[in-house]
């Protein structure tokens, strides 16, 4: 009785040209959720962590703004939780008043989140946003402009300092305004940024704290914000430590380690081997689930976001429970991104892009 069941099953299977299929599991991850055009029409929520995970209930940003523009709208990456959203806009606003006339946003997520066809190893959970270090042009660009439009190289690319023919002190009230959120956990910079504000920054430098050094983010900045509510299964991130971050871990940035070509440029990127299976078992249902109309029906026109502040502030003489570090030699740094998650293969570490 079973078995006849069985075979049934496998002749329909059979003639419907499933039977060959892989498992659903086993399917690229980035191929599924790159191929999604809209977000989920549910509750907003994040699962798994920045750079394994997914999320339900993304708004898009719409496309401008009177104090932003979206860059490279052909990505159709303008969609984060709302609370991300929400925080861009209103930075924008306290940036133009803090004399930036405006931003120009760069990649936010996916609808749904997920790994990507191309760059970023996090922006998967819709609380992570690029924002170019070049002021908004004073008129709105076309598409194609802003297609083609380059960023603004902050850095010597063999140096790896900060262009001070281009660094402003807009630049820094730029940074500074973005770390100041409760909500934004760290900001993501080239070393020679974080460089540059360690020696120039006068005054209030807890902020700096927030301020990571990464490879890349050159012309743009990363912010980061905290899970919010509504996401029991949103994976946080250890808090950074309470110091300034101007010391030791910011010089091992100028000596030759981090910058040594990749021996293996070749190999896969996590991204490239992710597979369903990898992320968190939510991320299924958040494909599967129905969509908005259209793409205005699910862009952000204000309104207010709950938001959690995930990073508590340091205690006014903060302490270390234990003097231990544990680090060992490896800077805190270089755990900027966090772990990438373990795929059952070796998975290169982050490097910058072969010239
Ligand atoms: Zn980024």
């Amino acid at each position: 009785m079973a078995l006849g069941k069985k075979s049934l099953l496998a002749a329909v299977l059979g003639l419907l040209g499933l039977a060959a299929q892989p498992a659903l599991s086993e399917e690229r991850a980035k191929d599924l959720f790159g191929a999604e055009k809209l977000p989920t029409a549910t509750a907003p929520q994040s699962f798994g962590f920045y750079s394994k995970g997914c999320f339900a209930g993304g708004v898009a940003i719409p496309m401008d703004g009177p104090t932003w523009q979206v860059m490279r709208p052909s990505r159709n990456r303008r969609w984060g939780h709302p609370a991300m959203i929400a925080l861009i806009e209103r930075l924008s606003r306290d940036a133009d008043a803090d004399g930036w006339p405006g931003l120009l946003i760069g990649d936010i997520s996916q609808p749904r989140g997920g790994p990507m066809m191309t760059g970023h190893a996090s922006h998967q959970i819709g609380l992570d946003a690029d924002i170019w270090l070049t002021p908004m042009p004073d008129r709105t660009m076309t598409r194609a402009q802003r297609e083609s439009m380059s960023a603004t190289l902050m850095v010597d690319e063999k140096t790896h300092l900060v262009k001070d023919a281009l660094w402003t002190p807009q630049h820094t009230a730029l940074l500074k305004r973005a770390a100041s959120y409760p909500e934004v956990e760290r900001i993501l910079v080239n070393p020679g940024i974080k460089k540059k504000l360690c020696d120039t920054v006068k005054g209030d430098r807890s902020w700096l704290r927030k301020i990571r050094p990464f490879w890349g983010h050159d012309y743009h900045f990363h912010m980061r914000i905290g899970c919010q509510p509504g996401s029991p299964d949103c994976k946080g991130q250890e808090a950074t430590p309470d110091d300034d971050g101007c010391g030791k871990p910011l010089a091992w940035w100028f000596t030759q380690e981090p910058w040594r070509p990749n021996k293996n440029p070749d190999a896969p990127k996590a991204r490239d081997l992710m597979t369903m299976a990898n992320l968190p078992k939510e991320c299924r249902a958040v494909l599967d689930a129905p969509g908005p109309a259209s793409a205005e029906a699910a862009t952000y026109h204000g309104g207010a976001v709950p938001v959690a502040v995930a990073a508590p502030e340091p205690e006014a003489s903060p302490q270390p429970a234990t003097t231990a570090s544990g680090g060992g030699d490896l800077p805190s740094a270089a755990n900027a991104f966090a772990a990438t998650p373990r795929m059952g293969a070796p998975v290169p570490r982050p490097r910058p892009p072969a010239k």
